[in-house]
């Protein structure tokens, strides 16, 4: 099955953990078929945070949907000790965005991810690596969204 994931993260080494995060993905979900470039992304909302750095990961996996987030949520946790304990944050986070065309909706997961058509951060390197991808619940693919989404947030590419 093709998966996309969004990581992200705004403290620690950003680079690092993001190829950390990769790196434990590929071992505990499946291979990563294509990587997005990295996206500087100005945190909205509490703006006194750090800018973030996001990417997405396509993946293929045989793993069904609620043992990926499992896997998920396990990565984040590892990455995060060792900052929870400083900064009382998280410092990677991982959305599930598309899993294939499934369409679900359940308290735990959500698929594709709810927000995602609303934010640039992650429709820009979605639009990159997948830009003909079709969402499977608004019949768009993901350059359409992208065109039509109505998020001004900063998205720029990353040099590290
Ligand atoms: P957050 O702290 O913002 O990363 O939200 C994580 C919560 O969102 C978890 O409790 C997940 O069960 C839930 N969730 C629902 N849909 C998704 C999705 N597509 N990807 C990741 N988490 C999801």
């Amino acid at each position: 099955m093709r998966l996309f994931l969004l990581l992200g993260g705004n403290l620690g080494n950003r680079v690092a953990l993001l190829q950390q995060a990769q790196a434990q993905l590929a071992q505990a979900v499946g291979p990563v078929v294509q990587a997005s470039g990295l996206y500087e992304t100005a945190a909205w909302g509490v703006t006194e945070q750090p800018p973030y750095l996001n990417q997405v990961l396509e993946m293929h996996t045989t793993l069904p949907p609620l043992e990926i987030l499992d896997r998920t949520q396990a990565i984040e946790q590892v990455l995060g000790r060792v900052r929870l304990e400083r900064w009382g944050a998280r410092p990677i986070d991982i959305d599930l965005l598309y899993y294939g065309d499934l369409v679900c909706q359940t308290d735990r997961l959500t698929l594709p991810h709810p927000l995602l058509h609303h934010r640039r951060f992650a429709l820009v390197p979605l639009g990159q690596i997948a830009p003909d991808f079709v969402h499977p619940v608004l019949n768009k693919t993901n350059t359409q969204l992208l065109a039509e989404c109505a998020d001004e947030g900063a998205v720029n590419t990353f040099a590290p």
